[in-house]
């Protein structure tokens, strides 16, 4: 079911070339990776949802499973539907969600995921920059590429769901169909990986390339004149009140244009504790 025919010419210029230097971004490290000391070198990929515009078609969804054969009953990435007020004072929107690729706490610039991941740090990778620069850094069965990128190594995860129990999100799970390489008698965790495979040959995500109302905007936040960076500028993103769960310390990098401060309403009414279940709610 993988399609992987979808280069389009603008969008490709929309990744301003960044996607090919991707197959190589990186910096750094030993434990995490340091978004500030590979800010010069590397991408930093990022993806801006424009709630103004989400029609909640969910044509992302099916575009998501397509690309990456997300096996049945499963999804990488949703929308879910939210209600505020009371009749006739009311309002829906509709929230993308995904994995957030976060860039860990201030501390050690390693998200949840990867710090509970039994093998992180494990084997040392490298990585070569867009300038052809080596970059080395720790891999795990998940672990964050210099780029930012959050990755699971499928033949290295030991199914122990660890990662799955981290993320405040909610947005991992077990692919019953993908046994994990390091126990077999185990099924492997998925989530979103960006559509790494795309975003190494310059093209974006498929989700952001189905998304008819242009309402996902993907790119290179280190590069500014990115749209996304332009974005982020503009609308004033990176702060609290337009990522997710931000009190979870996790420095999300997914950013949501919110006019009328819905996630807000949606964090006051939240309880404490995880997002709603990473279910979509297509019935
Ligand atoms: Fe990890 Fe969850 Fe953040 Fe994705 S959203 S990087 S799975 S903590």
């Amino acid at each position: 079911m993988s399609n992987n025919k979808t280069p389009d010419i603008t969008r490709r210029k929309f990744l301003g070339g960044a996607g090919a230097a991707a197959v190589g971004t990186a910096a750094l490290v030993t434990s995490g990776t340091s978004d500030a000391a590979s800010s010069k070198k590397t991408n930093r990929w990022a993806m801006v949802m424009d709630l103004r515009r989400c029609i909640g078609c969910r044509a992302c969804t099916v575009a998501c499973k397509s690309e990456n054969n997300v096996s049945l009953g499963r999804f990488r990435a949703v929308i879910q539907e939210k209600t505020f007020g009371s009749f006739p004072n009311t309002k829906k929107m509709f929230l993308p969600l995904m994995c957030n690729h976060c860039a860990g706490n201030k501390k050690d610039g390693v998200p949840p995921c990867v710090k509970a991941c039994p093998e992180f740090p494990g084997d040392r990778a490298k990585f070569k920059t867009a300038d052809g620069k080596t970059i080395r850094y720790r891999k795990g069965a998940t672990y964050k590429r210099p780029d930012g990128m959050i990755l699971i190594d499928k033949e290295k995860c030991i199914g122990c769901g660890k990662c799955i129990d981290a993320c405040p999100y909610g947005v991992r799970s077990f692919d019953p169909f993908v046994k994990a390489g390091g126990d077999p008698t185990k099924q492997a965790a998925d989530k979103c990986d960006m559509c790494v495979h795309r975003v190494d040959n310059g093209v974006e995500p498929s989700c952001v390339n189905t998304c008819q109302g242009r309402a996902r905007i993907y790119g290179d936040l280190n590069d500014p004149n990115s749209e996304v960076s332009k974005l982020v500028k503009e609308h004033n993103l990176a702060r609290d009140e337009n990522v997710l769960l931000p009190e979870e310390g996790t420095d999300p990098h997914v950013f949501y244009i919110d006019p009328d401060n819905l996630l807000k309403t949606l964090y006051t009414k939240r309880k404490k504790g995880k997002l709603d279940h990473f279910v979509d709610q297509i019935t």
